[in-house]
């Protein structure tokens, strides 16, 4: 196709990039349709001690399951969000349900909610934040936040800040896909993070791979010089498991341990194993 349009450098995605053009408008379209009628929603996926029955949390995933579209991944609709000034009410929708959803459990679980960078160059989010929860009578000890290094590429003083209220309201922060080209060292000397999150590429095969062993034994190490604790994220098979076990890592994630589910898996599990939230060691 591209040899038959010839010279014209345009001609030849024409077809293409018309089809693409309207595809994206749809999309857009059908986001905003789902925003306001709510129809983006919360699911978690547990975050477990590394060698114990012990649950230590969930992370927040927002899913959006369009009735003619099915499920749209939140690669594509989160970035969309943010493209069309949404994700403050994408955020809000989200982080509201998922409180809704906690207050109801019969444990005072913690959970991790995801922000984007833009939302840290509001000056009001700490305040938002704690509003919602406080709507739901939850406190700030029950809230995690995840933010990557793009948070305080905007505005390191604002995002100081922010960390600075939430910390205060019992808030903790931590630092997600630690060790991806999106979240380097830099941030820890800027912020005060509690907890890093290491990226599920350097997870995938860290019992096999050299490189990623020695990464991620590197990054534990560093982590508790730094009196940081850390989860790793992306957990699939029993020897990522077991390596991760034998090196002192505090907390996992991954398939492996438990997908993303509806809130009432959680409160299910919470109710069927009221010592869940207790030390296992
Ligand atoms: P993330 O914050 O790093 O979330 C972890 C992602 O890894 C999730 O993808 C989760 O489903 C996936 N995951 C967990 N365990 C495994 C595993 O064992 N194997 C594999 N292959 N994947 C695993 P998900 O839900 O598709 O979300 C993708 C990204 O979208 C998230 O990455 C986060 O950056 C963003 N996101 C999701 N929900 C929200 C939200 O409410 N707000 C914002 N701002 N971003 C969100
Ligand atoms: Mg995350
Ligand atoms: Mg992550
Ligand atoms: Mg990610």
């Amino acid at each position: 196709r591209a040899k038959q349009s010839g010279r014209d450098g345009w001609s030849r995605f024409d077809g293409p990039l018309g089809d693409r053009q309207r595809e994206r408008a749809a999309l857009e379209q059908d986001l905003r349709v789902a925003l306001a009628i709510g129809a983006i929603t919360p699911w978690f996926q547990p975050i477990w001690a590394i060698g114990g029955r012990s649950l230590r949390g969930v992370e927040v995933l927002a899913r959006w399951i369009d009735p003619r579209r099915g499920f749209v991944p939140p690669d594509v609709f989160i970035p969309l969000a943010e493209e069309l000034g949404q994700i403050e009410r994408l955020s809000e929708l989200v982080l509201d349900r998922a409180c809704a959803a906690a207050a109801a459990w019969p444990l005072p679980l913690p959970f991790s909610f995801n922000l984007s960078p833009r939302q840290f160059a509001d000056p009001n989010l700490p305040r938002r934040i704690l509003e919602i929860l406080g709507r739901h009578g939850l406190p700030g000890s029950r809230l995690e936040i995840e933010i990557t290094e793009r948070a305080v590429l905007a505005d390191i003083d604002v995002a100081r800040r922010i960390v600075r209220d939430l910390a205060e309201a019992g808030v903790r922060v931590s630092l997600d896909d630690f060790g991806t080209g999106t979240s380097s060292l830099a941030i820890l000397t800027q912020l005060p993070i509690d907890h890093i999150k290491i990226d599920r590429s350097f997870i995938a095969g860290v019992d096999r791979l050299p490189e990623r062993g020695k990464i991620v034994t590197g990054v534990l190490a560093l982590a508790e010089s730094l009196g940081l604790s850390v989860t790793a994220e992306g957990i699939e098979r029993d020897e990522e498991l077991r390596f991760l076990q034998q090196r002192h890592c505090a907390r996992g994630q991954g398939f492996l341990l438990g997908r993303p589910q509806p809130a009432e898996g959680i409160a299910q599990l919470l109710a069927d194993e009221p010592g869940i939230l207790q030390d296992a060691g």
